[in-house]
């Protein structure tokens, strides 16, 4: 199976379940909106509690925030947002198709990389045993070719992008014959700034005045409270400031489904430091994040670091944390030293201090700022993709199996009685009540048990709990755990504390 079917499979799986719908359906959808299920608001708010307690139970010096999505105007002013929160995009005269111009180039560059990819596997297969990677790329000369290619093309976009050289840009879309999918053909029209933030009024009045901003991210709703809660929480620096929220962002190209939304949630943590003493926090954190999402046991290798060359005006270090997504590793937190660049800006915007006064040095400073930032949807979806498997389980038999981590899963438990008869519903229903009031708990009783089997692995369910004939004379149930489809026949007394061990967020949180 290509990594392209598996990604549909997983999306046609993701809304059969329950988990992720197209906004506005009926309608016929709204371009890159999605709503969550009744399994996916289950998933979404695992994570979320998986974050936040990470964040602010973990840490003493962490607290949290929820502030409104509508701000004072001024705010994205002062934040750069207003000037230069942009992307730049080109249309296909042809196919009227819209396109970042940046994302052209950067997929021409993935197909350059995919040859070099083609001539590793080419050079593997006739060395075999012998075969040196790194001699391979090193001297091969149609490696060589396509490697100057990239550096070459890589260079002009950054120059380019940084510069805001749109017509450079279009000249390189042009130099590299770079076509539109859709009409193939190469009538380009100008590369235009675009700004990605949502507006609205508010009030009565339609004027310019009124005019306000749907929030882009949560971040400067936590720096302009910085004061309110450095004061009012006695907080000593360094400390943090953790917020779960909806962010909003008119998109360009919005595709690989939940991956690039227009409406999207943020998990952004801003920790205040002395000046100077940024960069050793800035490697704890890159540290620290990581710890997290391995924690998560998808696997390791299957998220990278990428360290920023090119930094934003307002950092003097920045990294993603890249996940590997069927579609390829792509970012998923973005690991920043903002300097004291925004609380400066709002300092300046709202004529207010934004000062600290440090009682250790006797010093008052504008702080310094490490930000993680990490996408609530990204992580739904690399969880989700990770967790998503297709298995062979006997001759002529499969299944489709979410290997969730336990913590995260929508549903911990379910409770089938064998039959529907005998007095097995009643005794189901005692067990389901033993449990529901710790767990998020099903109860099943419809078709064979295979099928209830099938129904629980597709949404990640840990363990299964089957009642029959038997249970009712010794009180044993039978216990089926997901991954491994083992049964085993347990007490019914044991049965709590046995999943609690397993799915309880104490535990996991234990082990970061
Ligand atoms: P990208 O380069 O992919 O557009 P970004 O660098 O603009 O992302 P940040 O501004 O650093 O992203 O936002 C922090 C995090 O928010 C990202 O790492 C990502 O997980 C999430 N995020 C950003 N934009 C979107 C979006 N349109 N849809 C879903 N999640 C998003």
């Amino acid at each position: 199976m290509t990594q392209d079917d598996l990604f549909k499979n997983i999306i046609a799986h993701a809304k059969e379940y329950g988990f992720v719908f197209p906004s506005s359906e009926i309608y016929d959808g709204l371009s890159a909106v999605y709503d969550y299920g009744q399994m996916g608001v289950e998933l979404k708010n695992n994570i979320k509690s998986y974050w936040w307690e990470a964040m602010v139970r973990l840490h003493q010096n962490i607290v949290g925030l929820d502030a409104a999505i509508f701000m004072h105007p001024k705010i994205w002013e002062a934040s750069g947002h207003v000037g230069a929160f942009n992307d730049p995009l080109i249309d296909n005269k042809d196919s009227k198709k819209r396109y970042r111009a940046d994302v052209l180039l950067e997929d021409y560059l993935a197909k350059q990389q995919e040859k070099i990819d083609k001539e590793v596997e080419k050079g593997q297969k006739r060395f075999g045993d012998a075969f040196d990677r790194v001699q391979f790329l090193s001297t091969n000369p149609n490696v060589l070719r396509v490697k100057e290619k990239i550096d070459t093309i890589s260079q002009r976009m950054s120059e380019a992008l940084h510069k805001n050289d749109l017509e450079g840009l279009r000249q390189l879309i042009l130099d590299c014959e770079i076509a539109c999918p859709v009409s193939g053909s190469r009538n380009w029209t100008d590369v235009r700034q675009f700004n990605l933030m949502f507006s609205t009024q508010m009030g009565s009045l339609n004027e310019e005045a009124n005019q306000i901003y749907l929030r882009p991210e949560t971040a400067q709703g936590i720096f302009v409270n910085f004061l309110n809660v450095q004061k009012t929480g006695r907080m000593k620096i360094p400390f943090g400031i953790a917020q779960i929220g909806k962010a909003f962002r008119n998109e360009i190209v919005a595709r690989q489904f939940i991956f690039r939304m227009r409406e999207f949630e943020q998990m952004e943590m801003q920790f205040f430091v002395r000046p100077g003493e940024e960069m050793n926090w800035y490697n704890y954190w890159k540290e620290a994040r990581l710890r997290w999402h391995t924690s998560l046991g998808l696997g390791p290798e299957r998220y990278r670091f990428h360290d920023h060359d090119k930094l934003a005006h307002y950092a003097n270090a920045a990294c993603d944390i890249e996940f590997a997504f069927p579609f390829g590793f792509k970012e998923l937190e973005g690991i920043h030293s903002r300097t004291d660049f925004d609380l400066s800006q709002h300092q300046k915007f709202s004529g207010r201090k934004q000062q600290y006064f440090d009682p250790e040095t006797n010093e008052s400073y504008v702080p310094y700022v490490v930000e993680t930032s990490i996408g609530l949807d990204r992580t739904f979806l690399a969880v989700l993709s990770a967790a998503y498997t297709e298995e062979h389980i006997a001759e002529g038999e499969s299944r489709v199996v979410l290997r969730l981590p336990a913590v995260l899963a929508p549903v911990k438990a379910a409770v089938l009685p064998l039959v529907k008869k005998d007095g097995l519903p009643q005794k189901a229903r005692e067990v389901w009540q033993l449990l529901t009031y710790d767990m998020n708990t099903q109860y099943d009783e419809k078709d064979s048990i295979g099928k209830r089997y099938r129904r629980q692995d597709a949404i990640g369910t840990p363990y299964c709990i089957t009642i029959d004939h038997q249970t009712l004379e010794d009180n044993m149930i039978t216990l089926r755990e997901r991954d491994s489809m083992t049964q085993e026949r347990i007490p019914v007394s044991a049965i709590r504390s046995r999943i609690l061990e397993h799915i309880s967020l104490g535990e996991a949180l234990r082990k970061i």
